[in-house]
């Protein structure tokens, strides 16, 4: 079998996308056919004569989504994105194989997290929209100094430890917390694993950095939030529903929260990664969070540097030759990764 004897049905697609496989492939000579859709249930029969499907984070691949997939015989679902939440693997489990990028640039993000934080606690968004209507006072943009605040790191994995890393020369007490601590990171990068509830009752910042699984969906919610210190500041760049936004919401209304910023929202779909600027907004919470000044909405971008389109491009297609010319998945993920050695993948999941 050759390289282009593959061919690849490129869901969502965006020119950036196009740019940066396109020129990875000139290694790989992968039969790439770039479709604008997402992947969903009502997408998944456009990929009738494709071998694998690469989709992105928005997709949605569920039981039916698969099952059109493999009616039509396609063997890989290749993600170019590390989260997988999105991905029905139980329906998957044994009928087709689920690859991911685990990691492309850890430090694309984390350095994304310190520009979320220092434009919120300095007011830069506002500051820049101000100067334009030569407004030159700065009355309402009083911030705090970072070094000797305390910041509360939840999850420390690949981008969790690369942003204990990058907030070292800020001077802050760094407080983490994470299912499987790691003291060796701790001790190189100065942080100190507490129990969650401590993390919410010390910080002055909370940064969130671990996956979305079952367990902790809604983990910032109306009780967690009660716990936090008056004026704290949430930073999420990791996915959406880990924050129960309604309760947000309240938190900010009532000036519990001091700010938050996004770059993830529960319901991204149908809003992240498109032009709706000329329709309206249908979905109120989103709507009611963008009229906050203390809160700064990005649309999933903390990922989007050059370095890490260019990892994100390779380790796919690399995922892709793995799965089709050598018959492994290193990459692979599958129902049985969520805790322990994997049997499927025989890989386990924490390594
Ligand atoms: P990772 O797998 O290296 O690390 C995740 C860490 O979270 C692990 O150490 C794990 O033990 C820990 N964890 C799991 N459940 C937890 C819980 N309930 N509480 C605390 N810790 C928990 O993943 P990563 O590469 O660091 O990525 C983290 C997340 O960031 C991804 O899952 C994804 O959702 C998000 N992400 C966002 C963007 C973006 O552009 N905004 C880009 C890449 C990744």
């Amino acid at each position: 079998m050759n390289h282009s004897d593959i061919r690849i049905a490129f869901f969502d697609t965006k020119p950036y996308d196009r740019k940066s496989f396109d020129q990875v492939n000139q290694d790989f000579g992968f039969s790439i056919s770039y479709l604008e859709p997402r992947l969903d249930s009502s997408t998944a029969s456009m990929a009738e004569n494709a071998d694998a499907v690469c989709a992105f984070v928005n997709g949605s691949i569920d039981a039916e989504a698969i099952r059109k997939l493999t009616e039509r015989n396609v063997k890989l679902i290749a993600l170019r994105c590390a989260g997988f939440n999105n991905v029905d693997l139980a329906a998957a489990y044994g009928k087709i194989d689920v690859v991911r990028v685990p990691s492309y640039s850890p430090f694309a993000i984390a350095e994304y997290t310190i520009g979320l934080i220092q434009c919120l606690n300095r007011k830069i968004h506002r500051a820049y929209c101000r100067v334009r209507e030569n407004n030159f006072t700065i009355n309402g943009f009083l911030g705090y100094d970072l070094r000797g605040k305390t910041i509360g790191i939840i999850g420390t994995g690949k981008i969790g430890k690369a942003f204990a890393e990058v907030i070292q020369g800020f001077g802050m007490r760094v407080l983490a917390y994470d299912v499987y601590p790691d003291p060796e990171a701790a001790k190189k990068f100065h942080f100190e694993y507490v129990p969650l509830e401590q993390i919410f009752r010390e910080s002055d910042i909370i940064s969130l950095h671990c996956p979305l699984t079952a367990d902790n969906a809604g983990l910032i919610n109306e009780s967690s939030i009660a716990m936090m210190k008056d004026g704290v500041m949430l930073i999420n760049t990791s996915r959406g529903k880990l924050i129960r936004t309604k309760d947000l919401i309240e938190g900010l209304k009532s000036g519990k929260i001091g700010s938050a910023g996004l770059d993830v929202y529960e319901e991204e779909t149908g809003y992240f990664f498109e032009d709706r600027s000329d329709a309206a907004i249908h979905d109120d919470v989103l709507a009611r969070l963008m009229t906050f000044p203390n809160v700064l909405i990005t649309s999933h971008q903390a990922f989007f540097t050059e370095e890490a389109l260019a990892s994100i491009a390779r380790t796919t297609l690399q995922n892709v030759e793995d799965f089709f010319m050598r018959g492994i998945t290193p990459n692979g993920i599958c129902s049985q990764c969520s805790g322990g050695k994997c049997p499927r993948c025989r890989k386990d999941p924490k390594a």
